[in-house]
Parts: C-alpha cells; structure tokens; sequence
C-alpha cells in the first residue's frame, strides 16, 4: 500500500512528508493518456498536492493550477488529506526540444501563474493564492507558494523518473517545511544537512522508501513519524449527480437548446475521461425544475 509519510522534528518546528507516489502518477498518466513531458509535469504536480495535503485536515482538498504560457497549457492536480487525487493536463502530447539531454518541463510550462486551491466540505468558496511561476520546474513553485502565501520556507522536491520508451518508472517526493518560529539553531541545522543531501532523482532510482528520502535531507535531525494511514489512490469524486447539477446549473435556456437538438446530452469528465449520458426524460425533468421555480 502506498501512502504518504509524515514527521516531525522533537521541537516540532520542522514538520515533513514525503512519498513513492509511482502507482497514482501511473494511473493518472494512463488516463490522461501523457506524453513523456506532460508525464513529467503531471506527476510532478500531483505528488506536490498528495504531500501538502497530507498536511491538511479530514476532507480537505488541496489542487495546484499551473497556468503557464508554454506548449501544456495548464497544468492541474488535487489530493485530499485522505490520498484521494486526479489531474490533468490541457495537452497530454505537447513536445519541447530537450535541454542538456533532459525533459524541459520549464519550458513545456513557460511562464504565468500557480493558483493554489484550498478546500474544504461545507466550505462556500474555496481559498485560493496566487503566486508567479518562479522556475516552472513545478517544486520550486510550490516551494515559492508556501514562502509568499504562509512564510514557510522549504525545501520542495519532486521527481519523475521514466523508462527509455517514455513510461512512469518511478515518482516521488519529500516536503519539508520550516515552521514560524524556529530557532536559528534549527535553521542552520536543517540548511547543513540540505547542502549535503544527494539529488532526489538518484535515490528514486535507486528505489529508496520514503523515510530514506526524507533522510536524505534531514540527515542527523531527529524526525518523528506521524500516523497517516490512508491509502494514495488515483480516484475520481465524479458522479451522475454532479453532472446533473452542473447542467442545472447551465440555466434555463441552455438546457432549453440541449433539449431543443432532441439528443442526448453527453458529458465527459475532463479528469477521470468518463463519459455520462443524461437522457432526454433526463433532461426534460431539470427543464420542468425549472418552471416550477418560476
Ligand atoms: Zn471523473
């Protein structure tokens, strides 16, 4: 079972997650049906949520909107505080050349803005920060989310690594974040071992577990794990009733013109690909909800 681990420093002033978040980044790049650069951002993005929102509380949902000028589009990933996240990318093939032998996802994203979107159930409207894209290398965008919407500093790293053929190899992440009020001497403490840490895509290749890769950058410092046993899992909260609604909410008149083509209304859904079919006695039923508000 993969899921997210979290610890924390004795004086709690360090607080950190991290993951192998291979399966979901799999699973969502199958169904977005991604090419090796959107592969790169989407799994990268998606372990970011999946490791902040472990830091969230029950039921709260975390999605990180990268809104770049580049070849993707957009790029966007939920995860809830239970594991649940889904994604997606606005153009799954885009294709950049590659820079120094590598994928650039900096330039498959180019530059704008992330939106950070926090939100709970029962909650109206949801909170939303915006930051620029710094680097466009999606963890040094969080990274800078967190330093300017809560003055977090942290260290953010997140990695992809992919088969020769362009397939998920392997995905993970650690999140560590420096808590207001920490001590110089933490501070230090934490930088050191930082500097010293090996690159993030090595230990994911070398097939290290979580706690390893949070080790990696916390060296000598004393983390303490924290239960989170939920399962991360590739899930989509989509249902007939939800798209009931949001062609309710379309208004009178639009459902007035699906009716008035006389086929059935389809609809997909842009994370999961599936398709549901509203009926015409479907249809006809919300036009009538809407006389009787009248
Ligand atoms: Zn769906």
């Amino acid at each position: 079972m993969q899921r997210v681990f979290r610890f924390y420093s004795d004086d709690l002033f360090i607080r950190a997650t991290s993951v192998i978040s291979t399966p979901v980044v799999k699973a969502m790049c199958e169904v977005q049906n991604t090419g090796p650069l959107a592969t790169m951002a989407l799994g990268r993005a998606v372990t970011g949520a999946v490791l902040m929102a472990a830091q969230l509380r029950d039921h709260q949902v975390v999605g990180l909107h990268f809104r770049g000028n580049g070849p993707l589009g957009s790029v966007y990933a939920e995860a809830s505080y239970e594991g649940e996240c889904r994604g997606w990318v606005d153009q799954p093939d885009a294709q950049v050349p590659l820079k120094d032998g590598r994928i650039d996802v900096a330039a498959g994203l180019g530059i704008g803005l992330l939106n950070v979107i926090r939100s709970q159930p029962f909650e109206k409207a949801p909170h939303i920060g915006t930051v620029e894209l710094i680097s466009s290398e999606i963890g040094d965008d969080i990274a800078y989310y967190l330093q300017q919407s809560h003055q977090i500093p942290s260290v953010t790293a997140l990695g992809v690594i992919l088969t020769p053929n362009g397939d998920v190899q392997v995905a993970g992440g650690v999140l560590i974040e420096l808590m207001p009020g920490a001590t110089e001497a933490v501070i230090s403490a934490l930088e050191e071992s930082v500097a010293s840490a090996k690159s993030l895509s090595s230990l994911l290749s070398e097939g290290r577990s979580p706690e390893e890769l949070l080790k990696n950058y916390t060296g000598p410092i004393k983390m303490n794990q924290v239960e989170h046993p939920f399962e991360i899992k590739y899930s989509c909260r989509c249902s007939i009733d939800r798209v009931e609604r949001s062609i309710t909410m379309l208004g009178r008149d639009e459902v007035q013109k699906i009716v008035d083509d006389g086929v059935d209304a389809k609809v997909r859904c842009e994370f999961c690909g599936r398709t549901y079919v509203l009926e015409m006695t479907k249809l006809l039923e919300i036009l009538a909800g809407f006389s009787q508000m009248n």
